[in-house]
């Protein structure tokens, strides 16, 4: 077994020249440069509401920086992206998930975040498909979750982009469905397999029937569209419990799995099999 950390083909812990100090090393810097060997993903399954099944797993990147314990990615990330490292560790996420993934017992999708300016690096596509070749991971199982942050600059050719990643058949979700200004002109502009609800919405489903409209009104464009709606952050059976009512399709959250190692996600698939 590999152990859970950073190791195939990506060193991280020589971050070299940085963008934010040229050359010499600056605290940020000094505090990434630890990466190297603590860095690991974690996958938290994605259920078909109807029939309660496993349908796919979004991979979650966690870093235990030694001596303080976990840094919350969308911390450490934007750490990344200001010390030039979010391409390096971008890269290693893809290669990990597609190799974790491939080794699955049930051919399911693997879900792998990608922010803004990893995206927009040149050398994105080629990373994504040499990691999917050197895993022998099916592309229809890999799906990229971008943010619409990804859209707002040079629209044109982040669609043929995502167009080109797409023909590849490899799948695209929008994340955090709802949350920033402009998701629904998105939609139109581009075709996305899915679509995740932010849990901000979710959140409220059991008490506020603002919440309720606006995730029936997501669900309704979603079958419209011939896009999966998935709600994430469903903690609770009553948010379920609406969630199956108005038809959304995907649900994701603690109260059908918190983010775990890929192991006791294996163990997880294989109980479900006895059922
Ligand atoms: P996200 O993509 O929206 O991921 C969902 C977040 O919600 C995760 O937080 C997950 O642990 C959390 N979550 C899932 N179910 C529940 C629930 O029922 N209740 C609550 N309260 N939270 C739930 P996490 O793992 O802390 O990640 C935060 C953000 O960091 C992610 O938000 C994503 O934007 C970013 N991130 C994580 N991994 C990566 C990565 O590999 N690459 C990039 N670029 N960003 C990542
Ligand atoms: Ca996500
Ligand atoms: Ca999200
Ligand atoms: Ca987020």
């Amino acid at each position: 077994q590999t152990p859970p950390h950073c190791t195939g083909g990506t060193r991280l812990g020589s971050p070299g020249r940085a963008a934010c100090c040229s050359g010499r090393r600056c605290g940020r810097q000094q505090a990434m440069s630890s990466v190297n060997g603590t860095l690991f993903l974690n996958y938290q399954p994605q259920v078909d509401v109807r029939s309660g099944k496993v349908v796919g797993a979004e991979a979650l990147l966690r870093w235990n920086r030694p001596g303080q314990g976990p840094v919350p990615p969308d911390r450490f990330v934007e750490l990344a992206e200001d010390i030039g490292l979010i391409g390096r560790i971008g890269a290693w996420v893809l290669e990990e998930a597609c190799r974790v993934a491939a080794a699955w017992p049930e051919p399911i999708a693997i879900a792998v975040n990608v922010s803004p300016s990893q995206f927009r690096l040149p050398r994105f596509y080629k990373g994504l498909v040499g990691a999917l070749g050197r895993s022998g991971l099916e592309p229809w199982r890999l799906q990229v979750e971008i943010t619409e942050g990804i859209l707002l600059n040079d629209t044109e050719e982040t669609l043929d982009e995502l167009k080109r990643i797409r023909a590849f058949g490899v799948s695209i979700a929008m994340d955090d469905f709802g949350t920033g200004y402009s998701s629904l002109s998105y939609l139109q502009k581009f075709r996305f397999d899915k679509i995740k609800i932010d849990r901000t919405f979710v959140n409220r489903l059991a008490d506020d029937p603002n919440a309720v409209a606006i995730v029936r009104a997501v669900v309704g464009f979603s079958e419209a569209l011939g896009v999966i709606a998935n709600a994430e952050g469903v903690e609770t059976a009553a948010q379920a419990e609406v969630l199956r009512a108005e038809g959304c399709l995907e649900v994701q959250g603690y109260l059908y799995g918190r983010p775990m190692s890929s192991e006791a996600f294996v163990r997880m698939l294989y109980a479900a099999r006895q059922n």
